[in-house]
Order: structure tokens, then sequence, then C-alpha cells
């Protein structure tokens, strides 16, 4: 990790894509999507992706939680229990909803304002075509199986942005149990027996160990937690035997099932009307069923830009002015974390699994369509211009366009999933199963991408954590 500050407004955040703040991996290149790599970008100083994202505060529908809850064995994981970590969470700042939404805690939630006319012309677009409006995406709409809302926001002020960072780690670095050292790069998990004891690491180029005085806790993100559980010999059997690195414990869920939102652009030239300044999104819709009871298929944002691939710029060319629909869609097919070699420095070997299962580009395809209804609603009309990409045109062409545009929506979890099946590496207490005092709290955990954006479920699990911890702390010093 680096200790790089981020930009203070997130209105600059595609200026983090790619900067020393990013760990920029790049994944494999997959014939599902026009034979691409992705720019898979993750955030790499204090705070990890909240301290470079959008700011954008999705809190998960309410199946997420109840599947979460069913998978784990547990009901403290279903979405009552967790209103009542995000009510200790938040302090909100819009209408208030006492059932649902907190008032005095560290977070400081928002609706995002004040909202430009364009995003009003989309929510009012939504609305003509069949999509109900709600005070807040994290409110009743996060019961309901569709709907469009202005977005909340971890934003301060006139824009700073108030990471989870800032808000929970930051005032606390004056305490004696806290010590923050950054340019640190974790390697290994070191172990005595089966009873994590510490950890390795690069500090300043030199080799460090680290020794835990309680437990060993990992917050590496999607991609690196899976890396070094499987640097340190926990992972499936065969592919550590075929690196030679000595099996520690056969978990074969350790870096499967990567899940994200597969991001596609829908982007249209843009009429007379202006466009808003800022590259942020300021409103959202969710709709499509996920063969789950209301749980969203779709989420989708706009922005005053053409998003789409360089390889799609190059090939459908890039509009410009224009808006972007970003439709995310959550996929039936997963991919994977791998090592590349046995070597700590070597890049893992990312798998996303985007358009590999044929239902998703059917989903997709029907995504797009019901984007294009809307950008051609009443209300958008002022900021329509003549030209779109891909165009009206077949299904199947604007599959050849999905699969050249698609990327990823920065969701990336499920690679050391909470269960209790052969395919889970956590139980419902975050502890690693068959290993003492090592757990994981991160977006690894999830079970399955949430229907919203993940930050804000990070931040849930790490307060859950916490308290676990400090229960099990306070019944050992009992
Ligand atoms: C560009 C971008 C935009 C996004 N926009 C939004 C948004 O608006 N709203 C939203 O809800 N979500 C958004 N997300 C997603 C959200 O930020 C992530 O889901 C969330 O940060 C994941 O949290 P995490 O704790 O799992 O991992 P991370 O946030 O990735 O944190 C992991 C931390 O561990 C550190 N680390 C990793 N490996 C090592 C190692 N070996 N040694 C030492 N340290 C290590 C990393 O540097 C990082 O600090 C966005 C993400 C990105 C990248």
């Amino acid at each position: 990790m680096t200790r790089t500050t981020a930009f203070p407004t997130p209105d600059r955040w595609p200026e983090n894509i790619g900067s020393e703040r990013d760990w920029g991996y790049l994944t494999e290149p997959s014939p599902r999507i026009a034979g691409r790599r992705v720019l898979y970008s993750m955030g790499k100083g204090l705070g990890g992706g909240s301290s470079i994202n959008v700011a954008v505060w999705s809190r998960g529908h309410r199946q997420d939680w109840e599947d979460f809850a069913e998978l784990a064995g547990d009901p403290r994981w279903n979405y009552r229990s967790m209103l009542d970590v995000y009510r200790r969470l938040e302090t909100w700042h819009g209408d208030p909803d006492i059932e649902r939404r907190g008032t005095e805690g560290p977070i400081h939630v928002r609706p995002a304002q004040p909202t430009h006319a364009f995003f009003s012309a989309m929510l009012d677009g939504a609305e003509t075509v069949g999509l109900d409006r709600y005070a807040s995406p994290n409110g009743e709409l996060a019961e309901r199986g569709s709907g469009c809302a202005v977005r909340d926001e971890t934003v301060e002020n006139v824009g700073t942005r108030r990471s989870p960072y800032r808000a929970l780690v930051a005032p606390r670095l004056h305490q004696r149990n806290l010590t923050v050292i950054t340019h640190a790069v974790v390697t290994e998990v070191v172990f005595d027996g089966n009873r994590a004891v510490g950890v390795k690491a690069v500090s300043e180029g030199r080799p460090v160990e680290f020794r835990a005085a309680c437990e060993v806790v990992l917050s590496l993100g999607a991609v690196q937690t899976p890396k070094i559980l499987l640097q340190s010999g926990i992972g499936p059997a065969g592919h550590l035997e075929s690196l030679g690195i000595p099996v520690r414990g056969n978990l074969p869920g350790v870096g499967s099932g990567l899940d994200d939102h597969v991001l596609f652009g829908c982007v249209w030239e843009a009429g007379k009307c202006e466009l808003p300044p800022p590259p942020r999104a300021q409103a959202v819709c969710f709709w499509g069923s996920d063969g789950r009871p209301e749980s969203p298929k779709f989420i989708m944002y706009s922005g005053a830009a053409a998003f789409m691939s360089p390889e799609a710029a190059a090939r459908y060319g890039r509009p410009d002015p224009a808006f972007t629909f970003l439709l995310g869609m959550r996929m039936r097919s997963r991919g994977s974390v791998r090592l590349r070699t046995a070597d700590p420095a070597s890049a893992p070997i990312i798998e996303t699994g985007y358009l590999d299962d044929p239902d998703d580009v059917r989903d997709a395809v029907e995504g797009y369509r019901f984007a294009e209804v809307l950008a051609h609603s009443q209300p958008m009309s002022p900021y329509l211009g003549t030209r779109a990409v891909p165009g009206g045109v077949s299904d199947a062409d604007v599959a050849a366009y999905l699969r050249h545009t698609a990327s990823t929506f920065w969701h990336q979890c499920g690679t050391a999933r909470v269960g209790t099946d052969e395919g889970a590496v956590i139980d419902a207490e975050f502890r690693v199963h068959g290993f003492d005092n090592l757990r994981i709290a991160d977006a690894s955990v999830l079970p399955r991408v949430t229907s919203g954006n993940t930050m804000a479920p990070c931040v849930a699990i790490g307060a859950r954590a916490a308290d676990l911890i400090r229960d099990r702390r306070n019944s050992v010093e009992a």
C-alpha cells in the first residue's frame, strides 16, 4: 500500500485510474469479450478503493443480506440485522427514515446535490418507462425489485470525499493500539501449526515479519486476499501443487467465485441541452429479475461523456459530445484469481468470467434495450442527439458491441466467500475454515456481488468483524 493521498474531491476519480493509487491489474484476454484484457483497477492507498472511488453509498438489497444469512447459516447476517449495523454506521442527511437510517454514526451520507437537470430528466424518463421513484436507493427501494432515485454519497460540504478511512481510521491514528505502516506489501501468513501467528511482508524493499498479539485479519480486497492465502498454501490443492507450494489447507473456494457487475457503456451523441460538468452520476436505476425474490439484476448510472473501452472506441467511434448510460449487470458466470508463479512479486492470473455464459449475453442485450428505451423517452429528448453506439441494430450487433466494451464496475468480490459448504472459505464469524486465529473481512467474503456498489457492504462487513474480534478479546480477558 502507498501513503499517497487521494484527491479530496471524488469528482476527479477518473484521474485515479491507472495512477500510482491503483494496483492496475490486467485481466487475462478472453474470447468472450473480443479477446480483450480489462484494466481491473483497485485502490492502493490507505482506505483502498474507498479513497479513490466515486463515493457512491449503496448498502445492498434486502435479498443480498437474506442470501448471505442463508449461506452463512446465521440470522445475524439477515437484512434486519444489517439495518442495525448500517444505522450505527451512518449519519443520514436526507429525508428522515428512522426505521432504516442512522443519525449519529461516523459515516456521513447525503443525497447527491444539487441535482443537475440531466439527472432529473433521467429519473423522469425512468418513471415513464415503468420504474417507481424513491427518496433514496438505500431506503424502501432496497426492499423492492425495481426503482430509481437520486443516489447517496459519502461527500461533505462542497464536494469533499469523506471516505470510510477518513471517518473511521484517521481519527484513531493516535491510539496506542493502532500502528499504520505504509509501503509494506504482505506476502504470506505465518503459522504455528494451524494457528495464524503473523504475516511476512516486504517493507521498503526489505523482508519483515509482524507477529500478531491477538488475531490475523486479512482485508486486502478480492484479488490480494486470495493471492496471499494461496501464497500461504491455502487454496485448491491441485493449483498449489502445480506451482510447488506446500499445501497447508485444501480450500477449493479460495480465488474461485470471482464476481462483479460487468459494466457496459451505452453511448448516445448528446443533443443541444447542456450536460452536467463533473464525471459523477447523480441518479440510479435498478430493475430486472435476478432469479431471487425482488433482487434486481441491473443497476444503471449515467455520465456526461462517452464511456467505452478503447477497443470499442476504435471500432465504433467515440461521439462527442455524448452521454452514457453505465449499465451494470449481475452475472451467472464467475471468474477466478490464481497465482501465475510461486513468486509473490508476480501478478495474479485474473479471469473475470464476463459473458462466458450465453444467457448473460442475452440478458445484457435485454439490459441495453431498456437503456435504449429510456434514452428515447420524452424527458430525455433535449439531451439526445442523432447517433448512438452501436445504434439501432440487431440483437447480434448489440451483443458484438457489448463484447467489445464489457468492463469492470470495480465491484470485485466473492473470492473467499462465506458458507458451510465445500466452496466456502470462511464461517459466519469470518474465520477461515480449518484454521485458528485467521479471519477475512473484505469484499472477498461476499457470496455474490450485491445489487448496488460494494463499498458500503465492505464497511458493514468491517464493522461486524470488529464487533466479533472485540467480543472474543473481551471473553479471553474476562
Ligand atoms: C475506480 C473505482 C470506483 C469505485 N466506485 C465505487 C463507488 O462509488 N461506490 C462503491 O460503493 N464502491 C465503489 N468501488 C468499489 C469499492 O471501492 C470496493 O468495493 C471496496 O473498496 C472494496 O473494499 P475491500 O476492503 O474489499 O478492498 P480494497 O478497498 O481494495 O482495500 C484493500 C486494501 O488492502 C491493500 N493491500 C492489498 N494487497 C496488499 C498487500 N499484499 N499488502 C498490503 N496491503 C495490501 C490495498 O492497497 C488496499 O488499501 C469503486 C472501486 C474503484 C476501484
